[in-house]
This record gives C-alpha cells, sequence and structure tokens, in this order.
C-alpha cells in the first residue's frame, strides 16, 4: 500500500523524560521511523510525500489560541535568556475561574497536562509535517485507495484540542479522521496504541459522527492513570459514541483478539463510511513500555481482522518504541491486512 512519509520529524528530537521521579532520555526518539521504514521496505509499501495542506486539517481539530502558543512558544522561551533547552512546564493549572495567561511559562502549563511533551526548536514543523503526513494519507484513501498507512511522528493521540501530553502535540489520528468526514457522514477511530487515546476521546467526546473506540492497557495500572475507563461512552450528542476496552496488564493474543471482535461489533452497529487505524505497535510483548503481550503474529491477526471490517482504511503510526520487532511488526500488521483483503 502507499505510505506516506517525510524526514522534516527529524527536527524534533526531544530528551527530557521523567518517570516515577527519575529522569531518563525519552523513548519518542527520531530512530523509531528509522525501524518504522525498515519495515515499510521489507513489505514492499511504496513511499510518498505528504501534500501540504495548511492550517485547514488542524483547525478542525485544534483550538486557535493552541496552535497559536505551539506556533510561537519557542521564540518565546528563548527570549526568556535564562530558559533552559527544551520547554518544560512547572505549572499544570486546572482551569475553574483562571484566566488564559500572557505569560509564555504560563502558556506553556495551559497547554501541557504533563511533563512527556518536551517542545524544541523544531517541534512545532515536525508536528505539522506530521498532519500533513496523516491528511494525504486519508485523501489517498477518500480519492480511491482502499487504504494507506501514515508514518507520523511525533505521535498524536495523548493531544486533546489545546493540550499536548504523552509524547503529543497535534492529534494525526483526529486530523485523519476530520479529513474523511469531508466525505463521510460517519468515521471511525480504532486505536490500538498500548496506552489509551485520551486526546482523541477528548476531541471527539460530544460528536455523534465520530465513534472512537480504543483498546489499551487497563488505566488503574497504566498511563494514563485519570482517563480510558469503560465507563467512560461520551456526552451530550456524543453520548454511546465512545469505547473504551480497557485490558489486563499481560494480555496475550487470544484476549486482544476477543477485545477487537468486540470493537468490530461495535463498527458495525455504527455503519461507518471510513476507519482511521491509530496504530500503535507498543502492545508488542518487546516494547520497552510493554504491558501487554502481543506477538509478531498477533500483530499479522490484527491487521487481518480489521481488514475484515471492509471499510476504506487510514493506518496513522501512533507508539511503539525501541525493539529489535518494531518493524517487523508493522510489516506484519499491514501484510495481515492486506492478505485479508
Ligand atoms: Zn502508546
Amino acid at each position: 500500500m502507499k505510505a506516506v512519509y517525510t524526514e522534516r520529524h527529524r527536527s524534533h528530537d526531544p530528551q527530557f523524560f521523567l518517570g516515577r521521579g527519575v529522569v531518563k532520555r525519552t523513548t519518542e526518539q527520531p530512530e523509531r521511523a528509522d525501524r518504522l521504514l525498515t519495515g515499510l521496505a521489507a513489505g514492499k509499501h511504496t513511499l510518498v510525500e505528504p501534500t501540504a495542506f495548511g492550517q485547514g486539517p488542524l483547525l478542525r481539530v485544534h483550538s486557535p489560541d493552541y496552535l497559536r502558543f505551539l506556533a510561537e512558544a519557542w521564540d518565546a522561551w528563548t527570549a526568556l535568556g535564562d530558559a533552559g533547552t527544551e520547554m518544560i512546564a512547572n505549572i499544570h493549572p486546572q482551569r475553574h475561574a483562571a484566566t488564559y495567561p500572557t505569560h509564555i511559562v504560563g502558556k506553556l502549563g495551559w497547554h501541557t497536562i504533563d511533563t512527556a511533551c518536551p517542545i524544541g526548536p523544531g517541534t512545532w514543523d515536525a508536528a505539522c509535517a506530521a498532519t500533513d503526513v496523516a491528511a494525504s494519507a486519508a485523501q489517498l484513501v477518500m480519492d480511491g485507495e482502499s487504504a494507506a498507512y501514515a508514518l507520523c511522528r511525533p505521535p498524536g493521540h495523548h493531544a486533546y484540542r489545546d493540550q499536548a501530553s504523552g509524547f503529543c502535540f497535534l492529534n494525526n489520528s483526529a486530523v485523519a479522521a476530520a479529513h474523511l468526514r469531508l466525505k463521510h457522514e460517519r468515521v471511525v477511530i480504532l486505536d490500538i496504541d498500548v496506552h489509551h487515546g485520551n486526546g482523541t476521546q477528548g476531541i471527539f467526546y460530544e460528536s455523534p459522527d465520530v465513534l472512537t473506540i480504543s483498546i489499551h492497557a487497563d488505566p488503574s495500572q497504566f498511563y494514563p492513570f485519570v482517563w480510558g475507563y469503560a465507563h467512560e461512552r461520551g456526552a451530550g450528542p456524543g453520548l454511546g459514541a465512545n469505547l473504551n476496552i480497557p485490558l489486563p496488564l499481560g494480555t496475550r493474543d487470544d484476549g486482544y483478539m476477543q477485545a477487537l471482535g468486540v470493537a468490530e461489533k461495535a463498527i458495525s452497529a455504527f455503519a461507518p463510511g471510513a476507519l482511521a487505524v491509530a496504530l500503535g505497535l507498543d502492545a508488542s510483548e518487546h516494547d520497552p513500555l510493554a504491558s501487554l503481550a502481543v506477538t509478531t503474529e498477533g500483530f499479522r491477526r490484527i491487521g487481518a481482522a480489521i481488514a475484515r471490517i471492509g471499510l476504506p482504511t487510514v493506518f496513522v503510526q501512533e507508539g511503539g518504541y525501541l525493539s529489535d520487532l518494531l518493524g517487523t511488526n508493522l510489516t506484519s500488521v499491514l501484510a495481515g491486512f492486506e492478505q485479508a483483503r
């Protein structure tokens, strides 16, 4: 299948990660894309450059003040004169009775949920490029391809309408889904990353025309801890259009496929015109963040099950971190899909 990719992701090279009080290098590194490219080459997929869509796709899912903040953040940060080499907030305010701040340090706190989204000099450009990659893959499918893959980096599914978190700044899967909505009345986002797709859920929580489904490790034991529970079903006109399927830590292929079966039934009942798959590969048993235990063969089965849903499908890369099997698992999920089509 066609795989959309650009080298522009390399300008985002974050370093800082804080976990359990320990500072270490983040796992969201540019080398991830090299491993994924190896996986695409092994599957003989065709690389294509993204189209530049400008701000249109972004404004469908993000607020103007958030986009302005991200665009201007690095210059304002360096103008402080005594700031560090990456933007990391020291406040994360709750917003009741709060006033939108004018100072860059205040805005940084306002627009970030956690410390896992450090902003550097090239973050904005890379994040924008990733949304072009996602929208371009969606456009390929709208133009008649039965499926396309978007190699997005940085990932997107933890990004809300106006907040970054968990390595994510702009929500690529949401951008792809909103792009598909230009043609289809109803679309589905199926998030198979090991982490709950909290940002995506937040963006579409009151939308009746985008069904969001996330299969992930039990948030009572795992990031993001405060979202991802089964009782979160959507709100207002979107009530019933959000489905969370948390899985016990250590769940293996058969348990995962059962959850996917539940998702398939919900998708079928929703009768959508197209599908965006938030394709995290970090449910792998060999992922450094592993909490589930999906095998390479399991990823092939997942790809085949997604193919049998029978919808025009956009795969949007989300998580999946450095392991010897990162590229292999991408090859496997896409091969499973193509063999079952
Ligand atoms: Zn993840």
